[in-house]
């Protein structure tokens, strides 16, 4: 094949010790700052994406050739393209997965039903099939996300939560997926961990996300829809820097231990994992927005809109604890400075870089 030497160079550790990790989605803003961590410390990162078209192509070009210049590789591929997954697995022996790759966001979901259960549910379970036939078999990282608590009003959101009522079908994806998860653990033997990420947030980030959408808004002299709840409430999100979920991912990958399976024949002891990843001190979408104002300097026109309930649900707060305990996580970037972070990087790279603002 013609990746299979860069594949190799790529895969390559670096350091005593080190992993060999497979990204998948890392062209994607979460993929891309994950794999430039594992390379920086010295671990051998491979990347797979299909670069699908759901926001700004690019910008995931971009990225891309951001991760090329510190030599990272990226295949180009589905993670629904079973041969390509065993190929990938018979040129490197992967230690670890880092499973990043989905269809994200909950609006879109209403036209397009069919991404989600292709790259959430089969694109996982074709991966999950290539990581059990794969010797030695990796252990597993995945994101899931806080949308599987739905409609749960119980605050802080704790692992132990019911997430039974999921409120789009990205939700329902993603609690699948653990589901899915659980049972290639308890079957096979796969060393599993999901984590539920709580919107991430920062430089490189996703187009469709609202402080996103709203600073190129901002700069544009256009209006914004902030959505609110019923009887005018605000919603609430506990916006997580992406520094800080990078520093999850990775305190997951150390910990994740080896999956004890052997081409499906043996059963391991469970060691399947979940994680709330989030910073643990709601802000209100307002809130947001006059951050964004003070750091552009600009004053946003804003449109209050009763959110139209499509998905959306109307706070998130992560109880962050066990990560602490487990994985020695411990968010430090507050959204003030996080977002002071993403203007820079959004003024100085994507408004000019990208010609007139899109
Ligand atoms: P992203 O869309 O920027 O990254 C996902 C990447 O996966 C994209 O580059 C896309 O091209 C790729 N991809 C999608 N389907 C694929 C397929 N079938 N095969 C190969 N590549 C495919 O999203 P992100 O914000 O970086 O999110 C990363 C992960 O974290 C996703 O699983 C997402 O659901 C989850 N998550 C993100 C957030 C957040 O706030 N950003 C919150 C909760 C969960």
């Amino acid at each position: 094949l013609h990746w299979e030497k860069q594949v190799r160079t790529s895969g390559q550790i670096r350091r005593q010790h080190g992993f060999s990790v497979l990204v998948t989605g890392a062209a994607g803003f979460v993929g891309t700052h994950v794999s430039l961590a594992l390379k920086k410390r010295g671990d051998g990162v491979v990347g797979l994406d299909n670069f699908n078209n759901y926001y700004d192509p690019s910008l995931k070009k971009a990225r891309k050739a951001l991760l090329n210049s510190h030599d990272i590789f990226i295949v180009e591929g589905d993670v629904n393209d079973a041969r390509m997954l065993a190929k990938l697995f018979d040129v490197v022996a992967f230690s670890h997965v880092m499973h990043l790759a989905a269809q994200a966001g909950v609006r879109y979901a209403m036209e397009n039903p069919h991404s989600y259960v292709h790259s959430n549910i089969a694109g996982l379970v074709t991966l999950l099939e290539a990581c059990k036939n794969a010797d030695p078999q990796p252990a597993i990282v995945w994101a899931s996300s806080s949308s599987v608590y739905g409609l749960n009003d119980k605050v802080p959101f704790s692992e132990s939560d019911r997430t039974d009522r999921p409120a789009s079908l990205y939700a329902a994806t993603k609690k699948a997926g653990e589901e899915i998860t659980h049972t290639y653990n308890h079957i096979y033997g796969l060393s599993v961990t999901g984590l539920r990420f709580f919107t991430v947030y920062g430089p490189w980030g996703r187009p469709d996300m609202a402080y996103f959408s709203f600073t190129r808004n901002i700069l544009q002299g256009k209006p914004i829809t902030v959505y609110r709840g019923k009887n005018k409430v605000d919603l609430a999100r506990d916006f997580t820097y992406i520094d800080d979920i990078v520093k999850g991912c990775v305190g997951s990958l150390d910990t994740a231990g080896k999956s004890t399976g052997s081409g499906g024949k043996k059963r391991g002891p469970a060691m399947h994992r979940i994680f709330n990843l989030g910073n643990t001190s709601p802000v209100t979408v307002p809130m947001m927005v006059s951050i964004l104002e003070k750091h552009l300097k600009m004053k946003a026109k804003k449109n209050l809109v009763e959110m139209p309930g499509n998905g959306d649900v109307p706070f998130t707060h992560a109880n962050i604890s066990l990560a602490r305990r487990e994985l020695g996580y411990k968010p430090t970037i507050q959204l003030e400075v996080g977002l002071k972070k993403f203007v820079r990087w959004y003024l100085s790279y994507y408004h000019y870089s990208h010609g007139k603002p899109m």
